[in-house]
């Protein structure tokens, strides 16, 4: 092969090593978006039933929530907007996690803080919660 050619060949290479990146790149950003949605579906399906067995059970009234992802919790609680945010990644999740998780918001609006008020409400309502909260933190948060 020539010199030029060689050289020629070389930059096709590099063209198509390039689109191809960029194919790849696309497809895994539409799927991982598709996978998202699906996940975000999960749970708004799961998450109603939820918050009104809780609301009822605890004596609460949750006015709005939401699915998002979140990099550093599980669930969050604006009490003074009574608005649960839970974290999308919840979706990958077991079941009773996703309910401790509601929990845990939920008795935030009798007790903003995590102490020895907050505990006692937890054992009430959900003597387990233990055991979910120790299988989410035993895996960590990830990021995309
Ligand atoms: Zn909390």
């Amino acid at each position: 092969m020539s010199q030029v050619g060689a050289k020629e060949r070389q930059t096709q290479n590099r063209v198509v090593q390039l689109f191809q990146h960029q194919l790849n790149y696309r497809y895994l950003g539409n799927w991982q978006h598709r996978l998202m949605s699906w996940y975000r579906q999960q749970l708004k399906q799961e998450i109603p039933r939820l918050i009104a067995k809780w609301e009822k059970n605890i004596g609460v009234t949750v006015n709005e929530w939401g699915v998002k992802l979140m990099k550093t919790k599980w669930g969050t609680c604006n009490i003074e907007a009574k608005r649960i945010w839970l974290n999308l990644e919840l979706a990958k999740k077991d079941q009773q996690c996703l309910e401790y998780v509601v929990v845990h918001e939920i008795v935030h609006l009798l007790e903003r803080n995590h102490g020895d008020r907050f505990e006692a409400l937890m054992n009430k309502f959900m003597p387990n919660w233990k055991l979910y909260k120790d299988e989410l933190n035993r895996s960590p948060l990830s990021s995309y």
